[in-house]
Order: C-alpha cells, then structure tokens, then sequence
C-alpha cells in the first residue's frame, strides 16, 4: 500500500488535466453563476464522501475476495485516490474559483457569455454632457500598460476587471516631452495638468526653459498654469494627495515653475541657480490655497529598483483608492480620470499558463537550458543583471541566472533586465486613460498626454473654458458688434 501511495502521488500531475478535462464534460452546460458555483461545490463534496465510503467498501472486498476481483479492486482503489488527490490538490493550489473558471473557460459558452456581456454593457454606454462639478485625476507614476495587466492578473486571474478597468471611456496617451521620446515625471506631469510638452527634468514652465536653466526659469512667460491653479480662480477647491513627497516631480507642477525637478528643496540648488525659489518655497509662499489629484508614486519608485511585484502591488494599492473615489462620488457630477505619466520597461514574456503566477517562471531558454521570468525589464539597474560570472572545468563564464533558485514571488525579488544601467528606466510607450463622469467620452482615442489638461478644463467649465472667458470673449465680440455698426451708420 506505501509504494502504491508514493505511485500515487508521482502521477498526480498527470492526472490532474485528466480529472479537470472530466469535469468540464461533465459541467459543460453550466452557465457561470453564484448558484452553479454553490452546485459544484456541494457536488464535489457529495463526491469527496461518496469515493471515501467506496474506498472502505472496495477494501472491504478487496480482503474477501480474492483472483480477478481482486485486480478489479486495486483498479478502481488506484483510480479512487489519484482522483481525490487531484481534485483537492488543484482546489487549494489553484482555489475553486479557479477550478470552477478551468472547468468553465475551455466551454464555447463560457467565451461566448463573457463577449456577450460586454457588448451589453456598451451598448448601455451615454455621453454624459453634464459640466463636472467636481475633476479626481489619479496618476500611477509609471504605471504602463504591462504594469496593468500585471495587477489584473495578481488581482483576480486573466479575466479580471480592475476597478478602473471596468470605466466606460478609455484612451491611449502619447508620453514623449519636448525634447525626449522617453519622459521623466516632470514634464510629464506638467503635460497632464498644464496642457503643454515641457522639457526632460522640468516642471510648470514650457520647452522655451531647458533643464537646470534657472535664467530662463525666471521668465514668467515661460510659466504654465495647472488645473488646480485654474480651478482655485474659479472659486473651487483644489488638492493633492500622493505617496510621495509633496514637492516630488509628479505633484510639483500643479504649484512651482522650476527648471529642475531636483530643486526641491535649497540645499540641491546649485551656485547659479541661487536666485531661483526651491520648489517646497513655492508651495509654502506662492500658493494660496492647500486645500484633488491622487498619486500612486510608488510604483515608479519600486520599477526603478526592478521590483516588479511591489510595484505591482502599489497599482493594486491605487486600485483601491480608485473604487473608494467611485464609491463616494456619482456620475452626476464628478469626472474621474485614471492615468499615468509613463511607461517603465516591464515586460510580459511568453508562454506562461494561464492561471500561474504572473511572478513565476515562463519557460525555460531551449539555448542555455536556464528558466526565466515570465516579467523582465529592458533596461534595469545592478539588482536585474543577468550573469553571475563562475569558474566552469578552470574557465570562466558567465551564466544567466537561474530563477527557479531564488524567489521570484519575493516583493525584494528583482527581474532581470536586457540592458544594465543605473537603474531601471522609464519606458516611451503609450500609457492608458481611463475615465467615467461628465465628458469622459473626451477620453476615446489615442490622445497627445497634454490633451489630458484640455479635455478637463473643457469639462469642469475651468481655465480657458471657464465662464467668465467666455464673458470676456462675449464683451470683445459686442464691442467689436457696436463698433461696426457704428461704423456703418
Ligand atoms: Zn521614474
């Protein structure tokens, strides 16, 4: 019986795909359901039962008998403890809902509900063509679109909807600044809440200012205004929440004009730049009101030490904050974009199998016969090198690392990288913008990143859209009107 037990369990995996491909069939009419999902489990409890009371009446048999009925009941003993074996080692290594979406997905119908449901859904899609009352612009700092998917895929499997995901109205941003096809978060962000491309390393002032030039810094011609600039002058209230400092490249350009995202505070100005205010002087003595734009900074932060999993969990972090906004506020009246400044260079490598950890091993290279990651950086800093260097038969060489050795699922753990540098870099790709409320039907193309600025300042009724520019525009029109009939007679 031992070294039937140990068979056993050699040959659980091989089983395993067998026993789901059974239930499948035997499931394959249901739809998926909190009360299809109540039946399968109260039916594979049913069945735990019955295959253990089988397998005490079969040994019951198996001691009496004897001859083939004998063999007929190591058969059926065998076949018994591979099947529960099976099935309670893929339902706590995978979780039911995991299982019941395994049973489900190979189903046509399964597929065919999923699109359906979708469809649904935009067909119910309206232009909201109310004024937004209130704006809340999330940024994920570096949160990319493979990032995203990550989360999806930590958060809930392949299928999943984050919070945000599940917005009607969705985008693509164009990320390059001024000067740079790959952007920093400071001309990024001055992009986002002032509507024009700045310079790399620069925040609130347009491309006429290159980086660390103070001179230029001091023309006020050069000076953008923000969203929360502009909606602070149309009597509202304005803010900024976010993970990382106040005076961090990201949140900086609602409230300084600074030609180095480093001048945050007066000890990292340098000599020539004395004559220029640090931005946390800007935020302390030139801003009016301290009274919402939400960060999530930290994804950057981790991207750049390579740690692909703790950025990930901050997106997930963000996620939340993003349904506790929907939650609070309504449609009505509250425009909510989710958005990002850049890309880092996280990658999705192939083939993992649906349903693993996104943070586990895809493959192994058919050339070095070493295992990889299924996410890796392009350019990453000395944590996601990819050689260790070793003496093999008196030479020296240098062997890819093998992840299996170390682990991966760790939030220290660091992806290897392509290309060593400093650390890991921000990436040019394209980042998503998700919206829902007043005029998030703006957001349904592939914008340029400082579009963002137009279309919530054309939403809220702010800054160049506000009312009174428009009563400005009004006057100059009649003016012109008298003038002209004046002229006339
Ligand atoms: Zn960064």
């Amino acid at each position: 019986m031992v070294t039937l037990f140990l068979a056993v369990l050699l040959i659980t995996h091989v089983v395993e795909m067998k026993e789901l491909e059974q239930l499948r069939r035997d499931d394959s009419d249901a739809a998926m359901s909190s009360v299809v999902f109540t039946i399968i489990i109260l039916l594979a409890v049913l069945l735990i039962i019955k295959f253990l009371v089988d397998i005490v009446f079969i040994y019951a048999a198996y001691k009496e008998k004897c001859g083939m009925m004998k063999k007929y009941c190591i058969f059926w003993i065998v076949f018994l403890v591979l099947f529960i074996i099976a099935f309670l080692k893929t339902l706590f290594q995978l979780s039911a809902g995991y299982v019941i979406a395994q049973i489900l997905f190979l189903d046509q119908k399964y597929w065919k509900s999923l699109a359906e449901k979708e469809l649904e859904e935009a067909l119910q899609v309206r232009f909201n063509l109310r004024t937004a009352k209130n704006v809340i612009l999330f940024v994920g700092d570096g949160m990319g679109p493979n990032t995203v998917t990550a989360a999806r895929i930590y958060r809930g499997g392949e299928s999943h909807k984050l919070a945000f995901e599940a917005f009607p109205h969705v985008g693509l941003l164009k990320t390059y600044s001024a000067d740079k096809m790959v952007p920093d978060s400071a001309c990024s962000a001055t992009a986002l809440f002032s509507g024009i491309k700045a310079n790399l390393g620069t925040l609130g002032v347009d491309a006429t200012v290159p980086q660390s030039d103070c001179e230029a810094s001091l023309n006020k011609d050069a000076w953008v205004d923000s969203l929360a600039a502009y909606a602070l002058k149309a009597g509202k209230s304005s803010g900024l929440v976010t993970t990382m400092r106040v005076t961090h490249a990201t949140p900086a350009p609602l409230y300084a004009h600074s030609a180095s995202r480093s001048w945050e505070c007066e000890a990292n100005m340098p000599a020539n730049a004395k004559q220029c205010k640090d931005i946390a002087r800007q935020l302390v003595e030139d801003w009016p009101g301290r009274d919402l734009h939400v960060e999530g900074g930290k994804i950057d932060m981790a991207h750049h030490r390579g740690r692909a999993k703790t950025a990930v969990d901050e997106t997930v972090a963000m996620e939340r904050a993003v349904q506790v906004a929907v939650d609070m506020t309504s449609d009505e009246d509250t425009l909510i974009i989710v958005t990002s400044d850049h890309t880092h260079t996280l990658t999705i490598n192939g083939y993992p199998e649906r349903g693993s950890s996104v943070f586990g091993i895809a493959g192994v290279s058919p050339f070095d016969r070493i295992n990889y990651t299924t996410l890796s950086y392009g350019a990453g800093g000395p944590g996601s090198f990819q050689y260790d260097i070793k003496t093999i038969d008196n030479k020296t060489r240098s062997v890819r690392r093998e992840p299996s050795k170390e682990d991966t699922e760790s939030y220290h753990y660091e992806q290897i990288a392509a290309i060593p540098l400093d650390e890991n870099s921000h990436g040019g790709g394209d980042v998503a913008v998700y919206a829902k409320g007043p005029h998030a039907h703006l957001f349904h193309s592939v914008h340029e990143q400082h579009y963002v600025f137009q279309a919530i300042a054309y939403a809220a009724k702010i800054g160049p859209y506000s009312s009174g520019y428009t009563i400005e525009v009004n006057i100059i029109l009649l003016t012109t009107a008298v003038l002209l009939l004046i002229k006339l007679f």
